[in-house]
């Protein structure tokens, strides 16, 4: 019953990168002295059914082990969502269980700061933090969450009619949370955009899951807004706030979008882990307010490059004059902070695309809200109900993650009609991206 989402799709990447720094531990593991001690994907089995795979094990001189769990983010991660302590806990629990002394306990991740430069470095890449004491203090914790979840398993039936998640907000959702709630509406009091957990939680303890049962003094201004709509079941417009933001739209517009590729490992000189590489771009530029032939520019990297050349390719396209319209602004402005550091000599022209900069997306938080969005503000939501004409249903390449694998393999293909479909499907999907901000910048011009 396990729907395939987005979720699924960032999960198999995440696996496969993993799988990625894996090897390069076991080579450099394998050039110490002591290698011989080390042992990859060792099996801890209890009788009373925890299973543990631990990444490696290094057999002691006393004969203690120690764990190392490998993962493919920067730093340790112990926040609520990416708990990686109590995944080295579980283990270390599972270890001890099967009789065996764990003396420490280490996270292996990457080193945010290494820049490649020619062939892997592992030494400098790697990170090995010691995280037994942290392990130590949520050992209890971890436990009495391991009797829970055997207990469940245990049991003859599961209550499908409610799941624990009921009290976190959407984006803490699995993609099986409809088929375990069958009794939350459709919108919800999860469609109220960054709602807190106490209020959740106070929703949840009442019973009140259906947005006509919250009332206006109960939510922030933005969330008012989001209720608004759902209960008169109409979009809510603030033209005040729609005539300030366009007030600020100087022709030429400039519809910008990049696609960036970020892997555990860097694939290029010049790169480092999880930083995303921009790797193309699309542009729709509207002259005139009443412009009616856009003109359209593309740039897609053909081999793993730092984006100078793409970088060189704007330059020659956005004119010095004119806002450049992006959604979720932050993310482009991220990537051209990062090439400003990488290519000084260009660092005029991308301040210039900051400077100039407006967010799309700005509108339909504050100035143009539907409860048809879901209480999101993702162009992926918010283009079906303003443009149901555009899609991104049956594209090879839909979605930013797509995109990356796309790129991925596009540099590693052999010249020809394969390639050069993929190449075609790449630019198709960023072209909609930006095409779609058009529509949705003149249907806000029209409201
Ligand atoms: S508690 Fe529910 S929503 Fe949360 S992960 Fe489990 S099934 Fe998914």
């Amino acid at each position: 019953m396990y729907p395939h989402g987005e979720f699924s799709d960032y999960a198999k990447k995440l696996a496969a990168e993993g799988y990625e720094v894996e090897a390069y531990v076991k080579a450099l593991l394998g050039k110490q002295d002591d290698s011989e001690r080390f042992s990859f994907q060792t099996v801890f089995e209890t009788e009373r059914g925890l299973y543990a795979k631990a990444d490696v094990v290094r057999v002691n001189e006393d004969g203690t082990i120690n764990l190392y769990e490998i993962k493919s983010s920067t730093s340790v991660k112990a926040d609520f969502k990416h708990n990686q302590i109590k995944d080295a806990c579980f283990q270390t629990l599972a270890a001890e269980e099967c009789g065996r002394a764990v003396s420490k306990v280490f996270i292996v991740h990457l080193n945010g700061d290494y820049v490649r430069q020619g062939e892997i470095d592992e030494s400098d890449m790697l990170v090995f933090a010691d995280v037994t004491q942290r392990v130590r203090e949520v050992q209890g914790e971890t436990g009495a969450q391991i009797a829970e979840a055997l207990s469940l398993l245990g049991q003859p039936e599961i209550d499908a009619s409610s799941c624990t998640c009921l009290t976190l907000t959407r984006s803490n959702h699995c993609d099986s949370f409809d088929i375990f709630n069958p009794a939350v509406p459709s919108p919800s009091i999860y469609d109220l955009p960054r709602i807190s957990r106490s209020k959740l939680e106070k929703f949840v303890e009442d019973g009140r899951f259906c947005l006509d049962e919250i009332s206006f003094e109960e939510v922030t201004a933005k969330q008012a807004l989001v209720l608004q709509s759902a209960q008169f079941k109409e979009a809510i417009v603030n033209q005040d706030a729609l005539a300030a933001w366009f007030s600020k739209a100087e022709y030429p517009l400039y519809f910008l979008d990049y696609e960036t590729y970020a892997s555990a490992v860097p694939i290029l000189d010049g790169a480092r882990p999880q930083a995303p590489i921009p790797f193309q771009y699309s542009l729709h530029i509207k002259r005139t307010p009443d412009d009616l032939e856009l003109v359209h520019a593309e740039y897609l990297a053909d081999q793993a490059a730092l984006p100078l050349q793409m970088i060189e390719h704007m330059e020659r396209r956005i004119g010095a004059t004119g806002s450049v319209i992006s959604w979720h602004s932050s993310f482009e402005n991220t990537q051209n902070k990062t090439m400003s550091k990488q290519f000084p000599s260009k660092a005029g022209f991308l301040q210039s695309l900051i400077d100039r900069t407006l967010d799309l997306e700005d509108i339909f938080s504050t100035a143009y809200v539907d409860i048809a969005f879901g209480g999101s503000t993702s162009i992926k939501k918010v283009l079906p109900v303003l443009a149901d004409d555009l899609d991104y249903k049956d594209m090879e390449v839909a979605s930013g993650t797509d995109a990356m694998e796309a790129w991925k393999r596009l540099i590693g293909m052999e010249p020809g009609e394969a390639r050069e479909e993929l190449r075609a499907s790449m630019l198709e999907y960023c072209k909609l991206d930006t095409y779609a901000m058009v529509r949705l910048f003149e249907e806000m011009e029209r409201v």
